[in-house]
């Protein structure tokens, strides 16, 4: 049984065994939690996105897709970056946005990681509505069968902290 816990602060902050980063698919950092997890994890793990850059994602990491590196001078073993699907108003791309949690999750069980803390991908730059991207976010962490003990979603500020827990009702 996987505990799913609602903080609000600074996912650069938390200990845990896994931090996901909002990533772009570049993975050579950008604003919001991802400028602040390089920012405070340090150079480590830009140069481990450069090498991933350099051999398996060439063209990048595809949106929906979860990939693990060091977590530099964070309280963390493994950083992993997924790139988020940037929000559409014609368009439903719900399915990459359950699909970076989904993937995210693989990637901490393989490593073995037991606590992750999640942010509120694509619920910033990227333009999500925070209560649908909160809803994506909850049911698809319930429905996933994980050895992953605790996900914590970590919130930045009182207006995601609420959202989230209005949708984990
Ligand atoms: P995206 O490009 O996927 O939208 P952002 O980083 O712009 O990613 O935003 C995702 C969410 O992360 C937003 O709700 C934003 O407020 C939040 N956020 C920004 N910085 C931090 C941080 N240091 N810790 C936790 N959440 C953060």
């Amino acid at each position: 049984m996987t505990a799913i816990t609602l903080v609000q602060g600074d996912i650069t902050r938390q200990r845990a065994d896994a931090i996901v980063n909002a990533a772009n698919s570049s993975l050579l950092g950008g604003g919001g939690v991802d400028g602040a997890i390089h920012r405070r994890g340090g150079p480590e793990i830009l140069a481990e996105c450069r090498r991933l850059r350099a051999s398996r994602y060439g063209r990048g990491l595809p949106t929906g897709q979860a990939v693990a590196t060091t977590a530099g001078a964070l309280d963390a073993r493994w950083v992993i970056h997924t790139v988020g699907p940037v929000w559409s108003a014609t368009e439903d791309r719900s399915a990459l946005l359950a699909s970076c949690y989904r993937e995210s999750l693989r990637v901490a069980g393989e490593l073995g990681a037991r606590t992750v803390a999640f942010p509120a991908i694509s619920a910033g730059i990227y333009g999500w509505p925070m209560d649908d991207a909160a809803r994506i976010a909850l049911e698809t962490v319930r429905a996933i069968p994980t050895a992953v003990e605790e996900v914590r979603f970590v919130l930045f500020d009182a207006r995601a902290h609420q959202a989230f827990t209005r949708a984990l009702g």
